[in-house]
C-alpha cells in the first residue's frame, strides 16, 4: 500500500477508509448506535475492537458494503433485517425479511406462558404464525420438558424459525399450515400466538420500519380485516384443541384487549384476563378451558 499525504491508498488505486473514519462518515447519515452495529457487523468486530483500533483499515469491499447498508438504514430498513439478527429473551436470533422482526413486547408472552409451563409436568405447547420461531424456540429453552409445535402458513419463516432452532438446540416441531389447519384431532395445554393484528386501515403500517415488514405477519388487511380476523379464528379452534385446564395467550394491538376478552369468553374459556407490557398497554390476553364443576 502506498501513502499519499494523510490517506491511504490500495494498489488500483481505491481510497482505504480507517475503521474510526468509516464510523464518522456513517454517524453522519444515521442515528450512532445503529452506525455502530452496521460498522460492527461489516467489519466483523466488537465495540471494544472499534475504539481500540479506530486506525485498522476496512478493505474496499467492507467500505462498500457499509456504504450500501447505511444507505438502507438511511432510507428507513430496519436494523435488524440489514444485520440478520434481533435478540428476544437473552437469545440472538436469525431474522430476515420473511419474517416480522421480535419485539419487546412480545417478551411478555413469553413470561405468562412460562407462569403456566412450570406447573405442568410434561405439557404440549402450540405456537400458532410462529414466524422467526422465537416464542417456541424460547420457550422450548426455558421449559425442556415441554413437547412444542409450531406451525406457518409461510415456508420462507419457516425455513428461518428451523435455523432458529437448530442455532438454540431447540427440539421444535415445525408444520406448514393455516392456524390451526395441520393440527387437526390435537390438544394442548397451551396455545401462544403473536398473529397480525393491525387493520388494514392503520396508518401505522406505512410508518417507520413496518413497510419493510411481511404484511401478512403485520395485518389481516389482506382479507380488508379489522385486525382481529386471525384473532377470531384463534379463539374460534381454542375449545377444540386447548386440553382441560390448557391456556390459550394472544398477543395483540394497544385497543384490543376488551375486544379479545369478550371473544374469549364467547368462545366458552374461562378465566379471560388480559395483561400489560412495559409501557402499561394491554398487550396479552388469555383464558382456559376451565373443568370440574358440572
Ligand atoms: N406489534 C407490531 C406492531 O404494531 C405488530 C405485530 C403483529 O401484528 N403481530 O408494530
Amino acid at each position: 500500500m502506498a501513502r499519499r499525504g494523510g490517506d491511504r491508498w490500495c494498489r488500483d488505486g481505491c481510497r482505504m477508509t480507517s475503521i474510526g473514519e468509516a464510523w464518522r462518515l456513517a454517524r453522519q447519515r444515521i442515528d450512532r448506535l445503529d452506525a455502530r452495529r452496521l460498522l460492527e457487523h461489516v467489519a466483523g468486530c466488537s465495540h471494544a475492537d472499534l475504539l481500540a483500533y479506530p486506525e485498522k483499515l476496512l478493505s474496499a469491499l467492507q467500505t462498500t458494503r457499509l456504504d450500501e447498508l447505511v444507505r438502507r438504514r438511511a432510507g428507513g430498513e430496519p436494523l435488524a433485517y440489514l444485520v440478520g439478527s434481533a435478540g428476544f429473551y437473552g437469545r440472538e436470533f436469525k431474522i430476515t425479511a420473511d419474517v416480522l422482526i421480535p419485539r419487546p413486547e412480545t417478551e411478555l408472552l413469553v413470561e405468562l406462558a412460562l407462569e403456566r409451563l412450570q406447573h405442568m409436568p410434561e405439557p404440549v405447547v402450540a405456537d400458532l404464525g410462529t414466524g422467526s420461531g422465537v416464542l417456541a424456540v424460547s420457550l422450548k429453552c426455558h421449559s425442556p420438558q415441554a413437547r412444542v409445535v409450531a406451525v406457518d402458513l409461510s415456508p420462507a419463516a419457516l425455513a428461518v424459525a428451523r435455523r432458529n432452532a437448530r442455532l438454540h438446540d431447540a427440539a421444535v416441531r415445525f408444520i406448514e399450515g393455516d392456524w390451526y389447519g395441520p393440527l387437526v384431532g390435537e390438544r394442548f395445554d397451551l396455545i401462544v400466538a403473536n398473529p397480525p393484528y393491525v387493520a388494514a386501515a392503520d396508518p401505522h403500517l406505512e410508518n417507520g420500519g413496518l413497510p419493510f415488514e411481511p404484511r401478512m405477519a403485520l395485518t389481516d388487511g389482506v382479507r380488508g380485516g379489522d385486525g382481529l380476523d386471525c384473532i377470531r379464528v384463534i379463539v374460534g379452534g381454542a375449545m377444540r384443541h386447548l386440553l382441560p385446564g390448557g391456556w390459550l395467550l394472544i398477543e395483540h394491538g394497544y385497543d384490543q384487549a376488551v375486544a379479545v376478552r369478550h371473544l374469549l369468553r364467547r368462545a366458552g374459556l374461562g378465566g379471560a384476563a388480559s395483561w400489560p407490557d412495559l409501557s402499561g398497554i394491554e398487550r396479552v390476553s388469555g383464558a382456559s378451558l376451565v373443568t370440574g364443576g358440572d
